[in-house]
């Protein structure tokens, strides 16, 4: 077991899982739609969505995540679907943000809307905003996401430096074959609005049953590649909780990768998951989740509620990356995680149900 002291999160959180992992933030999904389908994500031409009857209201979001404050949690982001398609997400910006232990409010979005929503977001207290950028030409975009959205992404780019936020970051999911011959180009543009990129290793979570080994750019090959156009890149120490290891070039550019498949980081994992009907899931690979929702609806009280988080948490043994590079090591990780047919069966298996 790790040793809790010296867990680089220990700080605030009051309930420890197995391998000694605190319960340090929350990835809240607000809707399961989306308005692009990029196919590492929503391949299929048709989804079942979760009932809309079962979709919680901002309150309830804001009262569930001051359970997970209640037992430690800090940080809370923003993501889905698209979080954007929810109307008027600023008042569960605001909601959450009058909860004092919730230190950071941050934003995961494809930046389609974000143009429209940046100012009213920031006003509200947002603190950080991520937005997913795989590829800087419009042609690809539209292969990419089968939307030709490109242009308003952009301005969501542009959008955010113009309202006063001190944090963006590009998330860039890399696929071999597809948009390796980007890489410099991203980190190059990222410059341009004061913002770094995180590459993120294809990982063959929930809707990727596109996803083989073959199209893994790995970190090695990512850095290797790096290294040989910059020159020495340089890890940057203390990671703590952050899933991306950062880097260096000589010039001071930084930029980090997300090494998912390559190298899990489950370890330092801190990260709960819920859905927007309520469903909560320890890992991005768990097969089945704890509903929170129910329980909320039918009016359980606080202690209720924080004692079945904390037992929940406290039970945690999820290490689905290492268990899925475990498989590979003996030859059995050959295609995505789930098949499509139980992903039908269960819209939460979906990366889109529950955030990515
Ligand atoms: N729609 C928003 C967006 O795209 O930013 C938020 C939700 S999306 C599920 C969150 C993140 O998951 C995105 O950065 C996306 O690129 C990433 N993602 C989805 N499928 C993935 C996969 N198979 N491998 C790696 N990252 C993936
Ligand atoms: Fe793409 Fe995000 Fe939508 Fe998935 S949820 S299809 S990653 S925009
Ligand atoms: Fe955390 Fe699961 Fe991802 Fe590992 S695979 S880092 S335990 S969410």
């Amino acid at each position: 077991m790790a040793n809790l002291i010296n867990h680089p999160m220990a700080g605030r959180s009051e309930v420890f899982d197995t391998f000694g992992r605190p319960l340090g933030s929350l990835r809240l999904s607000v809707t399961d739609r989306c308005n692009l389908r990029c196919n590492y994500c929503m391949p299929e031409p048709e989804y079942v969505w979760l009932p809309r009857e079962d979709i919680l209201s901002f309150e309830e979001m804001a009262t569930l995540a001051g359970y997970f404050a209640d037992l430690g949690v800090e940080k809370v982001r923003l993501t889905g679907g698209e979080p954007l398609l929810r109307r008027d997400l600023a008042r569960l910006v605001r909601l959450l943000r009058q909860d004092r232990r919730i230190t950071e409010v941050a934003l995961t979005t494809n930046g389609i809307l974000l143009a429209d929503h940046a100012q009213e977001l920031y006003e509200a207290g947002l603190d950080r905003v991520t937005v997913s950028l795989d590829t800087l030409r419009a042609e690809r975009f539209r292969q990419l996401t089968g939307r030709d959205e490109f242009s308003r992404v952009l301005e969501g780019i542009e959008s955010v430096g113009k309202t006063g936020f001190s944090h963006l970051k590009l998330d860039t999911v890399v696929i071999r074959g597809f948009n390796e011959d980007e890489l410099y180009a991203l980190v190059e543009f990222a410059k341009q609005y004061r913002a770094e990129v995180r590459f993120i290793e294809y990982m063959d979570v929930g809707g990727a049953n596109d996803w083989s080994l073959e199209k893994v750019l790995s970190q090695d090959t990512i850095l290797d590649m790096f290294g040989r156009r910059y020159g020495q890149v340089i890890p940057i120490p203390d990671r703590g909780t952050a899933p991306a290891q950062r880097f260096r070039l000589p010039d001071g550019t930084i930029f980090g990768i997300i090494p998912s498949t390559t190298v899990p980081f489950c370890a330092h994992c801190d990260r709960s998951r819920v859905t927007a009907d309520g469903l909560w899931y320890l890992c991005l690979y768990a097969s089945s989740g704890v509903d929170l929702g129910k329980p909320l609806r039918r009016g359980a009280s606080p202690l209720e509620m924080q004692e079945l988080i904390r037992s929940v948490w406290a039970a945690r043994r999820d290490r689905g990356a290492e268990d899925r590079k475990a498989l590979e090591q003996v030859g059995l990780r050959s295609g995505g995680l789930i098949h499509i047919d139980r992903l039908r069966e269960d819209p939460h298996l979906e990366m889109h149900a529950r955030g990515g």
